[in-house]
């Protein structure tokens, strides 16, 4: 796959992450250990499935820059690895090109 495609897609990834961020804001200040929804930061434009986490599971996901939440089976193999799998959702890092990308667009770097 080209180096474009790669970023494009890391892009997209990232613009969801950005998203959970700021679901993850509001719930922060709920507060409460109930698990909130997120939404499924995969490279598919248009899927908005969603997934339930407590704050603690989500902030495991974000603790590295490269690592984003996916749904169960909507990892794409081509630009990312699964480093997590926890039944309705894993975590699938980024490498090469599109690593570079979710790295420079962390919204907590
Ligand atoms: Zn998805």
């Amino acid at each position: 796959m080209d180096e474009d495609r790669q970023a494009r897609l890391a892009k997209n990834e990232s613009l969801f992450r950005e998203l959970n961020e700021n679901i993850r804001g509001l719930a922060g200040r709920l507060g409460g250990n109930s698990p909130f929804e997120f939404i499924c930061e995969c490279s598919t434009s248009g899927c908005f499935e969603r997934l339930s986490l407590t704050l603690g599971e989500y902030e495991q996901v974000r603790q590295d820059g490269t690592h984003f939440l996916l749904a169960e089976g909507h990892e794409d193999i081509e630009i990312e690895q699964v480093v997590g799998r926890h039944g309705r959702y894993v975590v699938a890092a980024k490498d090469g090109v599109a690593g570079l990308v979710a790295s420079d667009d962390d919204p907590r770097a």
